[in-house]
């Protein structure tokens, strides 16, 4: 049917691509992809041959526009960013909404998210959690995000670069204290997939031991988890104390 298609591609694994997906991006009439270069290698190893659009941060909204006009005239389109789902902590969002204004129907054909990929195996609450995008870049601005978070049982989910995860877990650790359970999800799907999960100091002195940090991450945790460890610890100290006195 003619309307527009956001598209999800793997976020390291080709194999995460979906049967729909491929038939999706083989039928429609253009390809709007965040970097027309990185989807071309998509769709060389698939042998799919549809034109293609860029579309980015920077244009966005006059593609939009371009791109409003001939869905009205009843073409069929698909979004595809770099990788894994459009419009999350990718453009996609606004195309998403013109078309809906301009009365076009809309699809989603849903496939790999590095967020909830990191959040299912992380061994931390599913039923609840909020997930944040990239952090800040600035330290000052980075520190007020982390307090201002909701200290319940939630999950919260954060995309990082490799350059600033040790910045960021030291933050983390000087709000939420050392015991604080983190989980580091590295390289997703690909062959050097890596979860790291314990106490931030603890999984900051294992990645400080590393000569260089590389590869995609995803931070989470939940401050409940953090809580229950903290809660531990001080009926542990209570016992210890109580017993002192008794003795
Ligand atoms: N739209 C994408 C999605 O659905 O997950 C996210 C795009 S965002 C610009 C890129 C960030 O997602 C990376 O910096 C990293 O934090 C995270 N990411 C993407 N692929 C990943 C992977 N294979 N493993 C871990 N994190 C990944």
């Amino acid at each position: 049917a003619p309307g527009l298609y956001l598209v999800a591609t793997p976020i390291g694994n080709l194999e995460d691509i979906t049967l729909r997906a491929l038939r999706v991006l083989q039928s429609v009439d253009r390809i709007a992809c965040e970097d027309t270069r990185q989807t071309q290698k998509l769709l060389n190893h698939f042998e799919i041959r549809v034109p293609t659009v860029s579309y980015h941060m920077h244009n966005e909204a006059p593609r939009a526009e371009e791109l409003v006009a001939e869905l009205k005239q009843g073409a069929r389109i698909a979004i595809v960013s770099d990788a894994g789902t459009p419009g999350i902590a990718d453009p996609g969002g606004q195309i998403a909404a013109a078309a809906i204004a301009a009365g076009i129907p809309v699809f989603p054909v849903p496939g790999a998210n590095a967020a909830i990929s990191a959040l299912i195996a992380s061994g931390l609450p599913t039923d609840r959690f909020t997930f944040h995008g990239f952090l800040p870049a600035k330290a000052g601005q980075r520190r007020t995000a982390l307090e201002e978070l909701p200290r319940d049982n939630a999950s919260h989910i954060f995309y990082e670069a490799p350059h600033r995860i040790a910045e960021t877990l030291a933050d983390l650790e000087a709000v939420f204290g050392a015991a604080q359970h983190v989980v580091v999800a590295r390289e997703l799907t690909k062959l050097h997939e890596e979860f790291l999960r314990g106490p931030v100091s603890e999984l900051r002195t294992q990645l400080s031991a590393r000569a260089t940090i590389r590869g995609e991450i995803v931070l989470l945790f939940s401050p409940a988890t953090e809580q229950t460890a903290r809660q531990k610890s001080s009926i542990a100290a209570e016992v210890a104390s109580l017993m002192q006195t008794e003795g």
